[in-house]
C-alpha cells in the first residue's frame, strides 16, 4: 500500500518538531500539522517566555545589591509594555526558527488542526485527508481550572504573557511548578503577590527540606503564601475580584491566576474511534517505545502525561525516530532526569527525594544550608541548600537537591555524574572550586542523618 507520507506528525511543539526534523533527515517523507503557533507550549507560552520573565523579575533585587557593593545607582520602575513588546518579538523570532527548521529539512507543514480518521489516515480541518505509514501524536497539553462559581474571572498561565498591564495585586492558586514560579516572577516585577495552596507545603513530590526552604525564602521575600487554603467562589466587586476561600476568608484581587495543573490535548481528535486508548486524564496510553495499541500510531510529550518536560518530549521524539526510521529499537529513558524549578530561589534536582529514598533503602543524608558570600556581603538574608542523598549499600548518590541562584545550571552538571552512577566517594575525590556555593557539594564530610 502506498501512503502520502512515511510520517505524519500532529502537533508542532518541541517533541513533534524534533521528531519530524530527524525523521526527514533519514530521507523519510514527513508532514506536520499545527493549528496554533509553531514551537508549542515551551516556546510560545511556557519555558521560554517564563524564563525571560524570571530574568526581568530578578533585576528588582539587583539594584539594592549593587548599592551594597558600592554602586551609586538608583532603582527605576519596571515598564511592562516595553518588556512585553520585546518578549513577543522574541517569540515571533523563535517561531520563525521552528518553521525554518521544518522547511529546510523538507517537512511539509499544514497550518491547521488535524484529527485521525484511520490507523493510517489524518483529516485536516479543511476536509482533506492524508495517509501516512506512521502517525505521531505530539499535541501537548493545556492548563485546566477547577470548577467553581465565578471561575471565568480567573486566568491561566496562557494569558499571563498577554496582560494589557500588570496588576497591582494578584492571587495565584496552586502549589506546583507554575504557581510557585509565577509567584516569584510577579513579586519580583512589583506585583503584590498572594499564593493559595490547598496542601500542607508547596511543590508536592519534591524533597521536603527543599520545599520547606523555598517556601520560607518566598515568604521572607514578601510573597504572602497561604497553605491549606483554596478558593471556593469568586465574583466581581467593582474593578476587583472578590475571592472566598476555605476557612471563610474573603479578599479582593486585581487578577486571579489558576496554576492548577494541565491536561493532555486529546479532545476532538477521534482517537478512541480509531482504537487509541486514553487514560483517566485523557492521556494517550503508550508503551516504552511510545507506541499506542494501534501499531502505526505513536505519541510523545505531554499528550502522554509521562514526564511533562520539554527535553523529555524531545528525547521521546528522538527515540521514536531511532526505532522506526533507523531500525534501532530505542526506549525513551525516564530514569534520573535532572530538572530545574525557576522559583526564587531556584531549585535544581535529580533523583530521589530523601523521603522516597528512605522508603527504598538505608540512606545517608549530607546537607548544608547557609547564606552565600554574595548575599552575606550585601546584607541579604537568603539561604541556599546543597544536599546529597546516598545509598548506604552501594554508596551511589541517589538524589541531589540544590536550592540556590543558578541551581538549574548546577544540576545539569551534577546530573552527568549522578547518571553515570557516581558514589559519594567520587564526589569526595573531586577538588572543590573555590570560592563558590556549589563547592559544598564535594566538601560535606559528615552525614546529617542516617536512616
Ligand atoms: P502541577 O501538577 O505541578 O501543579 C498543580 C497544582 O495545582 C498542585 O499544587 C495541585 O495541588 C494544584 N491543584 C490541582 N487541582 C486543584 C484544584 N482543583 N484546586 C486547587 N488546587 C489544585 O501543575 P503545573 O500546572 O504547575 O505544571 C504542569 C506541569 O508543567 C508540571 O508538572 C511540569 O511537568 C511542567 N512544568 C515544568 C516547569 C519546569 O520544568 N521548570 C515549569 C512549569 C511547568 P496538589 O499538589 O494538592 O495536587
Amino acid at each position: 500500500m502506498s501512503f502520502d507520507y512515511d510520517l505524519f506528525v500532529v502537533g508542532g511543539g518541541s517533541g513533534g518538531v524534533r521528531a519530524a526534523r530527524v525523521a526527514a533527515q533519514t530521507g523519510a517523507r514527513v508532514a506536520l500539522a499545527e493549528e496554533d503557533r509553531y514551537g508549542g507550549t515551551c516556546v510560545i507560552r511556557g519555558c521560554v517566555p517564563k524564563k525571560l520573565m524570571v530574568f526581568a523579575s530578578e533585576y528588582s533585587g539587583m539594584v539594592a545589591d549593587a548599592q551594597s557593593y558600592g554602586w551609586d545607582i538608583e532603582s527605576g520602575s519596571f515598564k511592562w509594555g516595553a518588556f512585553k513588546n520585546k518578549l513577543h518579538a522574541e517569540l515571533d523570532r523563535l517561531e520563525g526558527v521552528y518553521r525554518g527548521i521544518l522547511k529546510s529539512n523538507g517537512v511539509q507543514t499544514y497550518d491547521q488542526r488535524a484529527k485521525l480518521v484511520g490507523a493510517h489516515l489524518v483529516q485536516l480541518a479543511d476536509g482533506t485527508e492524508k495517509s501516512a505509514k506512521h502517525i505521531l501524536l505530539a499535541t501537548g497539553g493545556r492548563p485546566v481550572m477547577p470548577e467553581l462559581p465565578g471561575i471565568e474571572l480567573g486566568i491561566t498561565s496562557d494569558e499571563i504573557f498577554h496582560l494589557e498591564k500588570l496588576p497591582d495585586d494578584i492571587l495565584i492558586v496552586g502549589g506546583g511548578y507554575i504557581a510557585s514560579e509565577f509567584a516569584g516572577i510577579l513579586h519580583g516585577l512589583g506585583v503584590k503577590t498572594t499564593q493559595y495552596y490547598r496542601g500542607s507545603q508547596i511543590l508536592r513530590g519534591f524533597d521536603n527540606e527543599t520545599r520547606n526552604l523555598v517556601c520560607e525564602e518566598m515568604c521572607s521575600s514578601g510573597i504572602d503564601v497561604h497553605l491549606g487554603t483554596n478558593v471556593t467562589e469568586m465574583r466581581k466587586e467593582g474593578r476587583k475580584i472578590l475571592v472566598n476561600s476555605t476557612g471563610g476568608g474573603e479578599c479582593c484581587f486585581d487578577q486571579v491566576l489558576f496554576a492548577t495543573g494541565r491536561r493532555p490535548n486529546t479532545d476532538g481528535m477521534a482517537l478512541e474511534t480509531v482504537g487509541v486508548a486514553l487514560g483517566r486524564k485523557g492521556e494517550v496510553l503508550v508503551d516504552e517505545y511510545s507506541q499506542t495499541g494501534v501499531p502505526s500510531i505513536y505519541a510523545v510529550g505531554d499528550v502522554t502525561d509521562r514526564v511533562n518536560l520539554t527535553p523529555v518530549a524531545i528525547r521521546e521524539g528522538m527515540a521514536f525516530v531511532e526505532t522506526i526510521f533507523r531500525g534501532n529499537p530505542t526506549r525513551a529513558d525516564h530514569e534520573l532526569i535532572p530538572t530545574a524549578i525557576f522559583t526564587q530561589p531556584e531549585i535544581g534536582t535529580i533523583g530521589l527525594s530523601e523521603e522516597d529514598a528512605a522508603k527504598q533503602e538505608k540512606i545517608e543524608v549530607y546537607a548544608t544550608s547557609f547564606t552565600p558570600m554574595h548575599q552575606s556581603f550585601s546584607g541579604r538574608s537568603g539561604r541556599v541548600l546543597m544536599k546529597l542523598v546516598v545509598s548506604q549499600k552501594t554508596r551511589k548518590v541517589l538524589g541531589c537537591h540544590i536550592v540556590a541562584p543558578g541551581a538549574g545550571e548546577m544540576i545539569q552538571l551534577v546530573g552527568v555524574a549522578v547518571k553515570m552512577g557516581a558514589t559519594k566517594e567520587d564526589f569526595d575525590r573531586t577538588v572543590a572550586v573555590h570560592p563558590t556555593m556549589s563547592e559544598e557539594i564535594v566538601t560535606m564530610k559528615t552525614p546529617v542523618r542516617i536512616t
